[in-house]
């Protein structure tokens, strides 16, 4: 039973803190024994605010419930279908270049020409779908957590000249010439199929963004790190993009102009990071980017 106001003020504060907590005392036969009509309401006022939180609560958490297995099950549909999609290409792919083998038995003249590049186009959109299908692959292990790093005794300058072999045709189409800058062998226990796939990456994007100008891959080593930077001449980063561009999705150029889903950078960043390393950007609007990765030399 409330007496006067500061006792109840003091009870409804003390029922404030309860409810606060998730708790409440007050029950409905305690509200109907309540003789005063002012205090009644206020009970009853307290009463439901208690209940729509505990309703507030129990909905929130049963939301975050499906949210959480919405999400598990994209990423599994993510897992199978990328999985599933890797064998149907790598078979196209065999058969296409089956197909520019015995191309020249099967067919002769000046038709051999026109379907070599026909085959030569339709490879081109393989390798396109693949490298997608990788990125869906590499997206659904890394926000699953199962990403594995196989660590092996490495030249890095050998992943720089393989890459640089890769993606030479791709640079001579867009015009720009591709260099290496190493003065010896940078060795180190590295995972390299993952520092060629970041490689790929940055070069892939010089040559994309490059604006046909040359691009240089440095390479090289300090004592317990090696460094590989990614330099061009190309159409550059503003500042207030050059800290997001490494996120999920985020892109800096027009879409307008050039394609892409925004999630390289963020696949290299999440790569480098998991072998221990760093990836950072310098650019300037017009003038050109950096792109340069530290990598630990031991294991
Ligand atoms: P994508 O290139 O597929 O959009 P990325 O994650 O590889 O995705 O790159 C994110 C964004 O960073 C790009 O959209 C582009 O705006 C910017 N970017 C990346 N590399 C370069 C570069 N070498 N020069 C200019 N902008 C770049």
């Amino acid at each position: 039973m409330l007496s006067n106001d500061g006792k109840l003020v003091e009870e409804v504060l003390e029922h404030i803190a309860e409810i606060g907590a998730g708790k409440c005392s007050i029950t409905d036969a305690a509200i109907a024994a309540e003789r005063d009509a002012s205090v009644q309401q206020i009970l009853a006022g307290l009463l439901m605010l208690h209940e729509d939180l505990q309703y507030a609560q129990q909905r929130q958490s049963a939301l975050l419930d499906e949210l959480r297995l919405a999400v598990r099950v994209r990423d599994e549909f993510l897992s199978v279908a990328s999985h599933e999609l890797r064998t149907p290409l790598t078979t196209l792919g065999l058969q296409i270049d089956g197909l520019s083998h015995t191309l020249p038995g099967l067919v002769s003249g000046p038709q051999t020409e026109k379907v070599a590049r026909r085959l030569e186009l339709t490879r081109r959109q393989i390798d396109r779908l693949a490298a997608l299908v990788a990125t869906l692959v590499d997206v659904s292990r890394i926000t699953s957590g199962k990403l594995q790093l196989t660590k092996e005794h490495a030249d890095l300058v050998d992943v720089v000249r393989t890459v640089a072999d890769r993606l030479g045709d791709d640079a001579q189409r867009s015009g720009s010439s591709l260099s290496i800058d190493a003065s010896g062998p940078v060795w180190g226990d590295f995972d390299v199929s993952r520092v060629d796939q970041v490689l790929t990456n940055l070069v892939a994007n010089a040559i994309r963004y490059g604006r046909g100008q040359p691009i240089a891959i440095g390479v090289d080593g300090k004592n317990a790190s090696a460094r590989l930077c990614v330099q061009d001449h190309g159409i550059g980063i503003a500042p207030q993009h050059q800290g997001r561009i490494f996120q999920q999705f985020e892109r800096a150029a027009p879409s307008t102009n050039y394609g892409g889903l925004g999630l390289g950078l963020w696949i290299s960043a999440q790569l480098v990071d998991a072998m221990g390393g760093t990836i950072s950007v310098r650019s300037e609007v017009d003038v050109g980017s950096t792109f340069t990765v530290e990598l630990p030399r031991a294991s």
